[in-house]
């Protein structure tokens, strides 16, 4: 029977370093790493998409044919709005208003959609500019905000990733990442950190 040494508990046993999460791209062959969080390596998957759009022409073609239509179309439909503005002035289905912002009779109509062109805004020639600008700021405030929470969905997107990156890889990112202006030591909690990692992680390949 074989003897076995008592455990010495002072007897420091290292542990088996952590497997890292490295997955192979899926294409037949191809032993490169995937991209982030996609099944093919960059190599494959930008010829796979060369081949899609190879097979593809003339769908795409037919795309871009109908978004011209569709640029047509919403002329078209600004058009008619108009027009069904003009008629339902004339039969008085609907009473022309008054300045939104001073009251003023002398009024434009402002039609935002055309396909609820009844919720057209009157506004006299002076305060029509205003108008046209708060409904640009509007846009663009939607826009920031769009903006905005597409950042943070590719920022959590880009985190998840790292997490799943080897733990040299992401100690590299992370003391990458901690690198602020003029020698600066930037604190993990930090926006500019978690912008660091999230543009580290996309330029790497
Ligand atoms: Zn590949
Ligand atoms: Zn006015």
């Amino acid at each position: 029977m074989r003897k076995f040494a008592p455990i010495d508990e002072l007897d420091h046993v290292p542990l088996p370093p952590p497997l890292p999460l490295i997955r192979f791209c899926s294409a037949p062959g191809c032993r490169r790493r995937t991209r982030p969080g996609g099944r093919h390596c960059p190599t494959c998957h930008a010829a796979a998409v060369r081949r899609w759009r190879d097979e593809h022409r003339r769908e795409i073609a037919a795309q871009r044919r109908d978004a011209a239509t569709l640029r047509d179309d919403e002329a078209r439909a600004r058009d008619s709005a108009r027009a069904k503005l003009g008629m339902a002035l004339r039969r008085g289905t609907l009473a022309r208003g008054c300045c939104r912002v001073c009251g003023d009779a002398e009024v434009i109509g402002l039609i935002a959609e055309p396909a609820r062109w009844r919720e057209v805004v009157w506004v006299c020639r002076e305060h029509r500019q205003a108008e046209l600008d708060r409904r640009r700021d509007d846009a663009e405030q939607r826009a920031a905000e769009a903006k905005q929470a597409a950042w943070y969905a590719e920022r959590a997107r880009v985190l998840a990733a790292i997490d799943l990156l080897p733990p040299d890889e992401q100690a590299q990112l992370h003391a990458l990442a901690g690198q602020g202006p003029r020698g600066m030591r930037l604190s993990p909690g930090a926006p500019l950190y978690v912008m660091n990692l999230v543009r580290l992680f996309r330029a790497r390949l």
